[in-house]
């Protein structure tokens, strides 16, 4: 029977689901993408495929990747955006259609290595304090009864000595010498990796996906991809390849690569191949090689940190670009970017700081893996073994970091842009890089592995129109998509349930929008989460708002009062509460009823145009005869808008208001497809007063429409 039959049958009425969901209501937009998704399985090619809040994505993409791994020889990998959704697919929504199927296929959830216990480390950790001795013990006992490994599943007896203990114990990318390492059968990463190897249906992460489209062999080839929050994809491809080379990254190799001064026993590798080889080595010449490499190294690390210090401040001094002064990275008063276009931009003709820091890394690199030798000569068993392992690792980590050093500051590559960051109380700056587009990456190296891929997201398109998404990740030809497309409409009555109003509050951001959250809160006493662009607007505002609000209300400013993820839990426990966010709250995180009714949006939230990458991004649209603003500016900051109202309504008896502080949602030539993505006429109102006092009618009248409904 053709997948898609098969899938329609499990979805209609008496089918499969509603056999084992007791409450389960056929949607007719979840059957729609169901099966196109089935369709794309079996005839190949990509779907890019938009579906709302409520339409019920995953399952109707896990059941016909179950329905597919059954039938077929072919491996799903099915990637999202975030850990704890990877979780929640893997130890519920997988499980729960593999149990109303009746079938059973090999699962796997794969996460960065970064995620697993690593044994050895376990075996070497030390604590400091009894709060780390008893987190160290718990989790030798946790450990001995463990299949997983997974550190994010073990309950710790003190939080705070755990996020101290976890990055000492957690499999390290950078230090594991897999291949010659003796706790190797017990390795979490390594099982799960053969787990992942015997699977028919993989749960991965975004990043995982996008540093396996880097590292062959990381995933095990997979026929069928499926991608969840493919918004975000291009954002952590883009990520992977950026390149940066800081002082702390160098430094942090000068840290493993140890010394011999500054403590009886030295530190790190130098110290260990003191202890460990130097005294089985039977030749004289070449005991006394390596004496003298370890004295040399110990004295170069000093040199080599005060010409690391000075060529990063001749960095953060140098001109650095036309650009002048600095730029605001995000808007934020955390950091400039200066984009530079080539060496000399970057150094003038003042190039010996450049060539001394480079040389240090060659002369590492090379004696490290000079002293892996001599190591392997000393035959000291197994940890010899190990010795000369990390010294291989750490030599060739030496290379990279002199290979992009080099890279970053010649500023080369015609398709990349180049720039330097610098936080506003240091001397020095780091170097970055990155490509400008990364589609033919994407198309490439993800997506083009994959027989058949379907990208799904809440938001793809603008206005309808998925040319811009299917850009940046290298399926559009002529600015049209070149790939299957589809939308699928809301479950819930959307214009019932929300109101829209534009609030014109005058020029200063910050006063308008305390100005208008301070009447909400009058009006009505109910949670109001607050979207930001910028950190200093943030500020500002919830300085203002601490005296406006009614006394006894709580106020809190994601980072002024906390990280994001504990004050989401404030807030989602508070009543009349009002909550300031700026980027990680404008999507993926979940208040579904009386957690949020109303929303306020500060401004259109539009990427910083003098960012090196939006910049250069929009030098090449110029090339290709695009309009950036047009082509790329806007449909970005439509998703992005679109992700921040999606926080609004999650469920079908939701309500609430949406208050946008910015009137070019009102009067800008650009308006359209901004306003096209509310399901709601938005009202241009000047007064906060009488805007608060109909928003708050709105959410009376829904109250008793509610409790009619009951
Ligand atoms: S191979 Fe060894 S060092 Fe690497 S993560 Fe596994 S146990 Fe740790």
């Amino acid at each position: 029977m053709a997948l898609e039959t098969q899938v329609r049958a499990a979805l209609e009425p008496g089918g499969a689901l509603a056999r084992y969901w007791p409450l389960y209501e056929e949607r007719h937009a979840q059957v729609e993408l169901a099966r196109d998704v089935a369709r794309t399985f079996e005839r190949g090619g990509v779907l890019m495929a938009e579906a709302p809040t409520g339409v019920g994505k995953s399952v109707a993409y896990l059941l016909p990747a179950v329905l597919h791994a059954v039938e077929t020889d072919e491996r799903v990998v099915v990637a999202t955006c975030t850990k704890s959704l990877q979780d929640q697919l893997f130890e519920r929504d997988l499980p729960a259609v593999l149990e109303a199927l009746g079938v059973s296929v090999p699962i796997a959830r794969l996460k960065g290595k970064a995620n697993y216990l690593c044994p050895r480390l376990l075996e070497m950790a030390e604590a400091t304090g009894d709060e780390e001795t008893e987190a160290i013990d718990a989790l030798k006992q946790w450990a001995a009864g463990e299949t997983f490994g997974d550190l994010d599943r073990f309950d710790a007896p003190d939080a705070e000595a755990w996020r101290r203990v976890r990055p000492r114990v957690a499999a390290d990318p950078q230090n594991c010498s897999g291949a010659v390492c003796r706790r190797g059968r017990e390795c979490f990463w390594a099982r799960a990796r053969r787990m992942a190897g015997e699977a028919r249906i993989t749960i991965v992460n975004h990043a995982l996906l996008a540093r396996a489209a880097e590292v062959e062999g990381l995933l095990p080839p997979y026929d069928v991809l499926v991608v969840d929050e493919a918004h975000r994809l291009e954002g952590v491809l883009l990520g992977q390849l950026e390149r940066s080379v800081s002082r702390h990254r160098i430094e942090d190799l000068l840290r493993q690569t140890g010394s011999l001064r500054g403590g009886r026993r030295g530190s790190g590798l130098v110290a260990r191949i003191r202890s460990t080889a130097l005294p089985l080595l039977v030749s004289e010449s070449t005991r006394e090689r390596i004496v003298g490499d370890i004295d040399m190294l110990s004295k170069r690390a000093d040199e080599a940190r005060e010409d690391v210090e000075t060529l990063f401040r001749q960095v953060a001094e140098g001109t650095g670009g036309a650009g002048g002064a600095g730029i605001p990275k995000g808007g934020s008063p955390y950091g400039t970017r200066k984009r530079f276009r080539s060496q000399h931009e970057l150094l003038g003709r003042e190039l010996q700081g450049l060539q001394v820091v480079l040389e240090h890394c060659d002369v590492f690199a090379n004696v490290l893996r000079r002293s892996a030798g001599a190591v392997t000569l000393a035959e000291a068993g197994a940890p010899g073994e190990e010795l000369a392992a990390e010294l291989e690792l750490v030599s060739s980590r030496w290379t990279q970091v002199r290979d992009d050093l080099l890279t970053l500051t010649e500023a080369l590559d015609p398709d990349w842009v180049y720039w330097k960051s610098q936080s506003p109380h240091s001397k020095v700056a780091e170097l970055r890089g990155s490509p400008v587009m990364i589609g033919g990456f994407a198309r490439q190296q993800l997506l083009a592995r994959a027989r058949a891929a379907v990208l799904t997201s809440a938001t793809l398109s603008t206005a309808g129109d998925f040319s811009w998404a299917a850009d940046r990740l290298g399926l559009a030809r002529g600015g049209a998509p070149e790939c299957e497309v589809a939308s699928y409409p809301s479950p819930f009555p959307l214009h019932e349930q929300m109101r829209a109003y534009v609030y014109d509050g005058g020029a200063d951001e910050a006063v308008a929008v305390s100005e208008v959250v301070a009447q909400l809160a009058r009006a009505a006493e109910r949670n109001a989460l607050v979207l930001f662009t910028s950190h200093e607007r943030l500020k500002r505002a919830r300085a203002r708002l601490a005296s406006l609000l009614p006394p006894g209300r709580t106020l809190l400013a994601q980072e002024v009062d906390g990280p994001a993820g504990l004050l989401v839990e404030r807030f989602r426990k508070a009543k009349g509460a009002v909550l300031l966010g700026v980027q990680s709250l404008w999507e993926g995180v979940d208040f579904p009823g009386e957690t949020l009714e109303m929303l306020v949006v500060a401004k259109l939230p539009f990427s910083v145009p003098d960012d090196p990458i939006v910049e250069a991004r929009g030098e090449r649209l110029r090339e290709r005869g695009q309009d950036p603003f047009r082509a790329d500016a806007v449909p970005e900051a439509v998703v992005r808008f679109r992700q921040g109202v999606g926080r609004l309504i999650r469920r079908s008896d939701d309500r609430g208001v949406l208050v946008v502080c910015d009137p070019r949602l009102a009067n800008a030539s650009y308006r359209k497809p901004f306003r096209a993505s509310l399901p709601v006429e938005p009202e241009l109102w000047r007064d906060a007063r009488a805007l608060a006092a109909e928003a708050a009618r709105f959410l009376i009248e829904r109250d008793e429409v509610a409790r009619e409904d009951v």
